[in-house]
């Protein structure tokens, strides 16, 4: 839980207690200019809420931690841990408020997702992959989906006009080359 107090002047202070570290984030706005710095400050886990007092000058921070209490002071945007416990009879105590995060920006809207681009053929190092059909090659392995089994070609039977020796093609009826009526 973070504890947030207002000190004025567009100043607002925030502290946090993670583990043994008292975190103290001092931000200020001023002209639309968000500043902000953090300071983490070993003081143990604290066993009651912080407390802030308004001092001549400078603020206090009063903690109770299972170590004891610790005081530190706010001077400017400087953060020092004071050695003896200041003089709090003539402070004002400031009212503390619970925040979620010093930090607390509405959400950003999420960003359109882009349209997904047309599946590619991969090749990655000896991977490949196929889309269509689907197949997959990983070295020596390869797995293929989808293809028709179609029966295999027939071997190409090269043939020759039996007039004047010149490759035909198997559907030609005529030889290119003489004329000569193939398959006859
Ligand atoms: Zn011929």
């Amino acid at each position: 839980m973070v504890y947030g107090c207002d000190l004025g002047n567009g100043q607002r202070l925030f502290l946090d207690n993670a583990g043994n570290q008292t975190l103290i984030t001092l931000a200020s706005s001023s002209a639309g200019q968000q500043q902000q710095a953090s300071q983490g400050i070993q003081t143990g886990s604290w066993i009651a809420a912080p407390e802030v007092f308004r001092m001549a000058g400078s603020i206090v921070v009063k903690l109770r931690t299972a170590q004891g209490e610790h005081f530190i002071q706010v001077q400017g945007s400087s953060v020092n841990v004071l050695s003896s416990a200041p003089a709090l009879s003539n402070a004002q105590q400031m009212q503390m408020q619970q925040v979620n995060s010093p930090t607390s920006e509405p959400m950003k809207p999420m960003e359109p997702m882009k349209p997904m681009e047309p599946m590619q053929p991969m090749d990655m190092g000896n991977m490949q992959m196929n889309f269509k059909p689907m197949e997959m090659k990983m070295g020596n392995m390869s797995m293929q989906m989808g293809i028709p089994t179609a029966p295999p070609a027939p071997p190409s039977t090269r043939q020759f006009c039996s007039q004047c020796g010149v490759a035909v093609q198997p559907t030609d009826r005529f030889c290119s080359s003489c004329g000569h009526q193939l398959g006859a």
